[in-house]
């Protein structure tokens, strides 16, 4: 019990609605798919109530997928694979955006690293809902470092809206070649500036890639990184930290759970 008589931690025990369809789903691709078996029992964080933690529990059964094999059966409170239901993760998400580091693992409580998780698949189901690269003309290309020991992300910004609209892992010409093998011909055609430092990869591959656009020698330095790498201390993957830069400077509205 805590000290002010409340319980630590309240499980309610739910089951997703048959009504709705929302049962025998695959739960990676949410495609309706025969049963395999009961599975095992599991639990969910959810959002506090005051100072109690409040966890759902349930059954997740498994059912075989067309596509994916036999895989636990999809959920309607929570990403597949998450011990977190997805307004646990809203909320997450929403205050490592708006608040401190120290902010977010003290109220939550809940390790930096699984910030880290949290947002990543957050970002990844943003991602999967809007085009960034879509009518881009002016882009800025950089290489940051995150660690000490030299690791770096590429980034991409759009200059006419000031946007993050691409960052991955790596520098050099393999990389950028990622970003403009996903950007694709079509667009790749349509732009007309491409600024960046003196980085010779930079040069080569814009040169190869889109020879119709005007290089500049501009460099363009995000002015919060110190802020971001200083943040992302802690987390497991460079993929928490490019969900940190785009849910911060990729342009995505976030609410928090039950607000518009
Ligand atoms: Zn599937």
């Amino acid at each position: 019990m805590a000290e002010c008589g409340l319980p630590e931690r309240v499980v309610l025990h739910v089951r997703p609605s048959r009504r709705k369809g929302e049962h025998d789903r695959c739960g990676r691709c949410g495609r309706r798919s025969p049963g395999y078996d009961g599975g095992r029992r599991r639990e969910w964080r959810s959002v506090d109530c005051g100072l109690t933690q409040m966890w759902l529990a349930a059954d997740a059964p498994r059912v075989r997928c067309a596509e994916h094999g036999v895989t636990v059966a999809r959920v309607p409170w929570a990403r597949h694979g998450a011990g977190h239901t997805l307004v646990f993760d809203a909320q997450v998400a929403w205050l490592a955006v708006r608040t401190s580091k120290s902010t977010v693992r003290e109220l939550l409580r809940i390790a930096w690293k699984t910030v880290g998780s949290v947002i990543d698949r957050v970002w990844a189901d943003i991602s999967a809902e809007i085009d960034l690269l879509d009518g881009v003309r002016k882009i800025g290309i950089d290489e940051v470092s995150y660690k000490k020991n030299h690791r770096y992300l590429t980034i991409v910004v759009d200059h006419d809206t000031g946007r993050v609209i691409w960052a991955a892992p790596g520098l050099g010409a393999a990389t950028l070649s990622t970003f403009f093998d996903e950007l694709g011909p079509e667009r790749t055609a349509a732009l007309t500036h491409v600024s960046a430092d003196a980085a010779h990869w930079i040069a080569s591959t814009v040169t190869q890639r889109a020879p119709q656009a005007i290089l500049c020698a501009d460099p363009f330095h995000i002015v919060a990184w110190a802020i971001f790498t200083r943040m992302a201390f802690g987390f497991h993957t460079p993929q928490a930290l490019i969900a940190l830069v785009m849910l911060n400077l990729g342009g995505p509205t976030l609410t928090l759970p039950g607000r518009t």
